[in-house]
């Protein structure tokens, strides 16, 4: 073993403020990789079965991969890996910019916080230095403000940061990372605020070992070439995620109105090539990334003039935009950058808003509830009061729209449940599976809740003569299939959005670790970390009664788009849940079979289920 890893783990104890350096676990190394899987190996063997999320029992790990911070392309990802105060069940929530990077090169292959601190701390790490801050100046401070005054206090630092909705442990408050790139799915942000954790500060000065920099070398520059010759990368480059709005809406899959439709009148309004012509300034980029995708945008015109973001991403233009009736990009910029600065997820907030909204117009919530604050499809003003009122758990109505759709529409009751978009507690992202049926089995079986990114089966769907989008035909087998190969990308780490062949993967692994792997070997350890994450789920509760859909999807269908008059098949979704469960190797209630542990080595784990 020499290089990829730095073979250092650094463990912070926030209660007694102390530090301790354990070894990294190089044999789970060669089985779980990295970032993803072997932080979920680090969960399932540390934290006690039951752990409540918010606790000061629970884990929040940094982790990194094999190919963090090397110089190949997109290599500065990293990932936050805890139980998920949303869902109850195993998170990892991956996030670019440079933070990752950073953390590596200052000798760190994961950084472990445990317990919690008696009052707010920041954390500054320069290679093997780690010192405990006072936060009281910070806490309560927004998440730009606070990136900025860490490098006014600290030098010119990468960042990992909380705002005030993670101070206030809403249950989808996200990390920002470098101050504009985040890791927002499932509540991480929660979880660093309960542990009175505002922010961490980190500089690293050395170079990530490699085992073999020749080699490494020539196939990164192989890789780059690939990535350079990509038709779509060009597109990727000029217009970032947000190309993706005239596509889905067209094809008729835009969540709108809370995925009352899946077609948006206005999305001319909040597409990428309106973007262009009205907020975006120019690019930027992750680390190491020639792909480049970010949108630096500010507003020119109107109430908000001046205001500054990266973004809105596609996430963000489906759910805060179409998905809230909003037909004017500046306000889905203006929504957008509140949710950064007070430091949430904009899917889960744009989930959260449409299923008030909906509510309200129900007469579920009330006006006196809402403190006169008059909510309503497209008005930008009233949502930033209620997106306020969210972060900071104001009144009765933020305070339980703070806990997500799942527990909000628990505690509103009146059929609610019926119109909360969700899986598992996640709110779902910008692809309705109304129109592409794959997507509802991915989102029904992903690890972490309603997620896309674990098998985005919409391209396929839509452009594979062989596939009909409209049936669940053949998709059980595309969704484990990219599964697995997703789990072992997003272990090494590298950027979903990096057209990178298995076969390079491989090697770059190889290369740098001195490992032997094929890409047999690299899918199975996918498929190996897919199987550990559903034991952690199992243990944690989980059973397959949990592996559905919202309501919404199989009983009303939409009025209007190429999925018109479309509900899903009950029917043939559960079939299809089977047949994917089979062809894991998983028993009819979703459990792995005795033999498929074996296979993957997983034997001993199935003990503590
Ligand atoms: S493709 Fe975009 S998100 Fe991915 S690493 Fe590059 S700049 Fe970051």
């Amino acid at each position: 073993m020499s290089g990829g890893y730095t073979g250092k783990t650094l463990i912070i104890d926030l209660n007694n403020h102390a530090t301790s350096v354990e070894e990294t676990d190089m044999n789970g190394a060669r089985d779980f990789i990295g970032a993803k899987g072997l932080g979920a190996k680090i969960l399932f063997d540390r934290l006690p079965k039951g752990t409540d999320p918010l606790s000061p029992e629970n884990l929040l790990m940094f982790t990194t991969g094999p190919l963090t911070g090397t110089s190949t392309q997109t290599s500065g990802r990293g990932t936050v890996v805890t139980k998920s105060p949303q869902t109850g069940l195993y998170l990892d929530s991956h996030f670019g910019g440079i933070f990752a990077a950073e953390m590596k090169k200052a000798g760190w292959d994961f950084i472990i916080f445990k317990a919690r601190s008696n009052t707010p701390v920041y954390i500054v790490i320069n290679d093997d230095s780690v010192e405990f801050k006072d936060a009281s100046e910070i806490w309560g401070k927004e998440c730009l403000e606070t990136h900025n005054w860490l490098q006014q206090i600290e030098g010119r630092v990468r960042t990992a940061l909380i705002g005030p909705a993670g101070e206030n442990l809403v249950k989808f408050s996200a990390i920002t990372i470098d101050g504009h790139r985040h890791a927002g799915r499932g509540g991480p942000g929660a979880v660093m605020g309960s542990k009175n954790l505002k922010a961490i500060a980190i500089n690293g000065s050395n170079k990530v070992p490699l085992h073999d920099p020749d080699g490494f070398r020539k196939v990164s520059k192989e890789v780059l070439k690939q990535i350079k010759e990509n038709d779509f990368v060009p597109i990727r480059k000029k217009y970032g995620t947000p190309y993706w709005v005239k596509t889905v809406n067209d094809e008729g899959l835009i969540p709108t109105r809370n995925y009352q439709e899946g077609y948006f009148e206005h999305a001319d309004e909040i597409n990428a090539e309106a973007m262009q012509k009205r907020i975006v300034d120019r690019g930027g980029a992750c680390y190491n990334c020639v792909i480049a995708c970010w949108n630096r945008s500010s507003i020119k015109s109107g109430p908000h003039k001046g205001i500054s973001l990266v973004g809105p991403e596609y996430e963000t233009l489906a759910l805060m935009g179409s998905n809230l009736g909003m037909n004017s990009v500046e306000d889905v910029a203006y929504l957008n950058e509140r949710c950064n600065e007070l430091g949430m997820d904009t899917i889960s907030l744009g989930g959260v808003l449409g299923f008030a909204i909906e509510a309200y117009r129900k007469g579920v919530i009330t006006s006196k509830e809402l403190g006169g604050n008059d909510i309503g499809w497209g008005k930008a003003e009233k949502l930033a009061r209620l997106i306020d009122d969210i972060a900071h758990r104001k009144g009765k109505i933020g305070d339980i729209l703070a806990e997500g759709v799942r527990i909000a529409s628990e505690k509103l009751g009146k059929d609610s449940k019926d119109y909360a978009v969700h899986v598992k507690g996640l709110e779902i992202p910008g692809y309705d599976p109304r129109g592409t049926f794959g997507m509802g089995l991915a989102y029904a079986t992903s690890d972490r809740g309603g997620c896309h990114q674990r098998a985005w089966t919409v391209k396929a769907e839509l452009n594979d003569p062989e596939l009909d989008r409209f049936s669940f035909e053949k998709k059980a087998g595309i969704v484990k299939d990219v599964q697995d190969e997703r789990a072992a990308f997003f272990s090494l780490v590298l950027c979903d959005f990096a057209p990178i062949s298995e076969e390079n993967c491989v090697d770059m692994w190889n290369l740098t670790s001195g490992f032997d792997h094929t890409v047999e070997s690299y899918l199975l350890a996918g498929e190996r970390i897919w199987n550990l994450i559903r034991l952690f789920n199992l243990r944690e509760g989980l059973d397959s009664a949990d592996d559905k859909l919202p309501t919404r999807f199989f009983k009303d269908s939409f009025t209007k788009g190429p999925a018109k008059g479309i509900v899903l098949p009950e029917e043939d979704f559960k079939q299809s849940l089977l047949e994917y469960y089979s062809l894991r190797g998983w028993n009819a209630k979703g459990i792995p079979t005795q033999k498929k542990l074996k296979e993957l080595g997983l034997v001993k784990y199935a003990k503590a289920i």
